[in-house]
């Protein structure tokens, strides 16, 4: 059988992956290999391709920062260009022939003194350390509505875009009004003949201070890179103002005004509509999405709102519970992703003692990077890691620092492996849940998918991003166990 022999392997090549990639070289780890499932890089950037996909925190923050681009030509960079600076990281720090394409982990397996990697094509790859990054969010989640098997026409995931499906002149279904669908509907809503846009919830929308950076900015941050770093610093410090709302509902109040004051300024002539979209929980309770084109775009004629429940789909038709039967030859599934679906729920992940993660339901982490009882087991934006205000990429980078860290106490113990201890684990779980009683994400009035099966979020992290940084910049020994 093919088995490749490494001390790190790296599973995913997004941001995380090739994040990881970089330090390992910058520290001089070079036996290290890229698992990676598709044929190109990119993790979500690659996946996600639909019309409008843009990201939506600022591109100079949303950037690694040993990596800053003074080319971002948007303020909130597109898709085709987040993917393209990151294909360009991993040329320029030489990480990209590390990659193995078509290498998709079908389980992981603690075998002693590393991890015995099985993949789908056949071959093992074994290693010392495993660096998991496939990111929380990447398997699609399509509704199971009755019918939707018989539906004649075509139907397809916002992350699975069929570019081959022409929709000018089409009748679309739209199901979900999350922070993908509140990007593509305004984008295809001018080519369709008529599109129903399903809303179960309404969100929040603030506008979107996106606007293209003028050549001669670009040309100064090029000559100045310090401009460019305090840019950053800006944008990170005004982010982080929404925190202390978060964690304290009452401040939102502000927010939610702002919000308001925009959906009455767009609707003001549109009464009946500006009372569908107008959302019943706080804002901040589900993430706070940013779009200039969207309400706007649900004001056109042939845009229908549609917020009764969908009871089930016939060959041609969406329909819902008060009977009406909406016409279409196209559904848009935006309805998001399995949660943590690459943590040990899709992949079985098996550690010590044959022990499974996730059999329990319920996967929680040490800083969100190590799990007891898997040593050596580094999990990227893992459980209470996400944001609902910053860059992903500046949490990344603090899981970096704690990887390279714990690398660095294995070699001065001369130890294998470290295996985080339960009541370590256990305890920072019990001060995170407290730290969450009574935030917004608990106490908005909403539900979302940053809580699990029992109502707990085991999502989010429930503070400032500085302060993540801090308590991720050095391993402290006695949170874990060496193993010789
Ligand atoms: P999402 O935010 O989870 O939204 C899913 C939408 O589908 C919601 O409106 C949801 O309604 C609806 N839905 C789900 N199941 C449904 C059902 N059975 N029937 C009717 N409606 C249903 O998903 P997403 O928009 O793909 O975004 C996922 C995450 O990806 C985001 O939260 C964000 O973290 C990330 N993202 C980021 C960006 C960015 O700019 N950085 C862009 C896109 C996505 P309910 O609200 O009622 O559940």
């Amino acid at each position: 059988m093919d088995v490749q022999r490494v001390d790190v392997a790296i599973v995913g090549s997004g941001f995380a992956g090739i994040g990881a990639a970089v330090r390992l070289r910058g520290a001089g780890r070079e036996d290290f290999v890229i698992l990676e499932k598709g044929d190109t890089l990119g993790g979500t950037w690659r996946d996600n391709t639909y019309p409008g996909c843009a990201c939506d925190v600022q591109s100079h923050l949303y950037s690694f920062s040993f990596a800053p681009n003074p080319d971002w030509t948007r303020t909130f960079a597109r898709q085709p260009e987040i993917r393209a600076y990151l294909e360009r990281v991993a040329d320029r720090f030489g990480v990209r022939d590390r990659i193995r394409y078509g290498a998709e982990v079908t389980e992981a397996r603690w075998v002693g003194r590393g991890w015995r990697l099985r993949l789908r094509e056949g071959g093992e790859v074994h290693a010392r350390v495993v660096v998991w990054g496939t990111g929380a969010l990447h398997e699609p989640s399509v509704p199971d509505i009755p019918g939707l098997d018989e539906f004649a026409g075509t139907a397809f995931h916002s992350a699975q875009w069929r570019h081959d499906h022409d929709l000018t002149g089409r009748r679309v279904a739209v199901i979900g009004t999350g922070a993908s669908a509140i990007q593509f509907v305004p984008a295809i809503q001018p080519r369709v003949a008529s599109l129903s846009l399903f809303q179960r919830t309404a969100p929040w929308v603030l506008p979107k201070p996106d606007r293209p950076v003028p050549a001669a900015v670009r040309r100064l941050y090029r000559a100045a890179p310090a401009l460019q770093k305090l840019q950053r610093a800006l944008i990170y410090a005004r982010n982080e103002a929404l925190v202390s709302g978060f964690l304290k509902p009452r401040r939102m109040a502000v927010v939610e005004r702002i919000a308001r004051a925009y959906l009455h300024r767009v609707f003001a002539d549109r009464p009946d509509l500006e009372a569908k979209v107008t959302p019943d929980f706080t804002i901040g309770c589900k993430r706070i999405l940013m779009s200039n084109d969207y309400y706007p775009a649900l004001k056109r004629p042939g845009v229908d709102v549609v917020t009764e429940k969908i009871v089930r789909i016939t060959p041609d038709a969406v329909v819902t519970a008060d009977g009406a039967e909406h016409e279409v030859d196209t559904i848009i599934f935006g309805t998001g992703f399995t949660v943590g679906a690459g943590l040990g729920k899709s992949v079985p992940i098996i550690g010590r003692d044959g022990v499974r993660l996730a059999d329990s339901g319920v996967v929680e982490a040490f800083l969100g990077t190590t799990i007891a009882g898997f040593p050596n087991l580094f999990v990227l934006t893992g459980p209470n890691t996400g944001l609902g205000h910053s860059s992903m990429i500046y949490m990344i980078e603090s899981q970096l620092n704690y990887v390279l860290d714990a690398l660095r106490v294995l070699d001065e113990h001369g130890a294998v492996a470290l295996d985080t201890r339960r009541d370590r684990q256990d305890a920072y779980n019990a001060e995170l849940q407290r730290r969450l009683e009574g935030s917004v994400w608990t106490a908005g009035g909403c539900a979302s998918w940053y809580l699990d099966e029992d109502g707990r979020n085991r999502t989010l992290w429930p503070g400032y991003t500085f302060q993540f940084r801090r308590r991720t910049r050095k391993v402290r020994p006695a949170d874990h166990e060496l193993l010789a």
